[in-house]
């Protein structure tokens, strides 16, 4: 990818006075920007090259906190650092931001300089290396789903999170009226974004009170990651700045429909032909797609932690939600967890499992690696499943909470041999965290179910 700033651009901007802050960030386990703010000229002098940050970024749950158990840091190694050497690719403006521009960085180990593998852009490199020797890239797209709040978080985190008020009264999807009146966050959100180089397609209001869709136009997966996360961040600045609250937690109400960030994926030459499609086979799916579709069919229990990551996740997966519980593909059917799209060279399988909580880097290299595997293995599509795919018992589950999908990644052989043990082990760890800490504490419903009558 072309960066959308050029480092002679960066200096002329800084000379000229337009620039003075330079955001140098990673992504952490949680799909977070994380970094530090650089005096433009101090950047341009000397941190372009590389900077330096603690290694429990990659360590900690999304408080911050330290969790024991893994291998790769520790009070006991002392949290040594990781080098953040900045991808000048992703240099950009962030226009939403004053004299501010900014660059993602890859993470690499202190001593040796070699990627940490666990880390969420380089995990999703290997797998667009591991693609690369078929003579293939991935087109990627994750929609991003979320809710607007009243008011900002500050003030709705002092009322404990009682006093949620979307933006809207009604689910607004596709309505035009009630979008208009959340132009003065959408719409500083697409220019901003498109002038900070992330193509955006359009918003539109999505099916609930308060809920909004974000498309992104479709790019090799490492820049549609890319795209996703800052998306994602500008979102919530932006929010901000207007004075509402965004929101990418995957069921903020037991009696919303959730939020979705569905995946949608094709394989193509390095030359621009599109390996998916076969206008002469079944549904225009080339015997490629097949094996690839078979993959992510197969392989998708092992890989639901990737796009279901928190305890919160799992209580998206509801029927009659446009959320999908089962494991089945079908033919532009809402109602299945993988859902074939477009004709012609615009074929493309959609999974809809992903929550907005997921973190695209990992969701799609999990992907990506299962789909690859099911390229390898050869394996054949079953016939699709029609209808309400709800109530088709001849389907399995999804995994219907984070405990099982935990114990499917701990057993995964599939992702054990793509991304390799020890990145598999690190993230089986940030999972039993997440449930070690839930099931430690007392909920409010607990209380309020039990305090009088237990
Ligand atoms: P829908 O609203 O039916 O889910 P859209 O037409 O809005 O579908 O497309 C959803 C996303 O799919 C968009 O972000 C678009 O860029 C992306 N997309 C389109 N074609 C492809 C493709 N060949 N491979 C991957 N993504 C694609």
């Amino acid at each position: 990818m072309a960066a959308q700033l050029s480092f002679e651009s960066l200096k002329q901007s800084v000379n000229d006075g337009i620039i003075d802050t330079v955001l140098v960030c990673l992504v952490d386990m949680q799909g977070r920007l994380m970094g530090k703010r650089f005096q433009a000229q101090n950047f341009i002098n000397h941190s372009w090259k590389e900077t330096h940050c603690c290694n429990y970024l990659l360590a900690t749950d999304i408080e911050m906190a330290t969790p024991e158990g893994f291998a790769s840091t520790s009070w006991e190694s002392g949290y040594g650092d990781y080098v953040m050497r900045p991808d000048m690719d992703t240099l950009r403006l962030l226009p939403w931001l004053e004299g501010t521009a900014m660059v993602l960085c890859d993470l690499l180990d202190h001593h040796t300089h070699q990627d940490v593998p666990h880390s969420p852009r380089a995990i999703l490199k290997k797998q667009i290396a591991d693609l690369a020797t078929h003579g293939w890239v991935a087109n990627m797209a994750t929609e991003l789903e979320f809710f607007l709040f009243e008011g900002r978080y500050k003030k709705i985190a002092k009322t404990g999170f009682r006093k949620l008020t979307p933006i809207s009264d009604y689910n607004e999807d596709y309505h035009i009226l009630q979008t208009t009146k959340e132009e003065c966050v959408m719409r500083p959100l697409r220019n901003h974004l498109t002038a900070a180089g992330v193509p955006v397609e359009n918003s539109k209001g999505e099916a609930e009170t308060g809920q909004e869709e974000l498309n992104i136009r479709y790019s090799d997966a490492l820049c549609c990651a890319d795209n996703h996360t800052i998306a994602k961040h500008a979102t919530k600045e932006i929010a901000w700045q207007q004075g509402y609250a965004a929101s990418f937690i995957a069921k903020w109400h037991h009696d919303k429909v959730g939020s979705a960030s569905h995946i949608h994926q094709s394989l193509w030459t390095t030359d621009g032909k599109a390996v998916f499609a076969d206008e002469s086979a079944k549904h225009g799916m080339s015997e490629t797609m097949r094996h690839y579709v078979a993959g992510l069919i197969k392989y998708a229990p092992d890989y639901t932690y990737f796009l279901a990551p928190y305890v919160n996740s799992y209580k998206r997966f509801a029927k009659g939600t446009f959320a999908p519980t089962k494991i089945a593909w079908s033919v532009d059917n809402r109602t299945a967890g993988f859902r074939l799209c477009g004709d012609g060279e615009a074929v493309r399988i959609e999974c809809r499992i992903g929550g907005s909580d997921l973190n695209p880097y990992l969701a799609q290299a999990a992907q990506m690696a299962a789909g690859i595997a099911g390229i390898n293995e050869k394996l054949e599509l079953a016939e699709q499943t029609r209808g309400n795919i709800y109530s088709d018992d001849s389907c399995p589950d999804i995994p219907t909470n984070l405990r099982d999908a935990i114990s499917c990644l701990q057993s995964s052989t599939m992702l054990r041999s793509s991304f390799g043990d020890d990145v598999v082990d690190h993230y089986v760890r940030a999972g039993q965290w997440e449930q070690e800490d839930y099931d430690r504490v007392v909920t409010d419903y607990e209380v309020a179910r039990g305090f009088e009558r237990a």
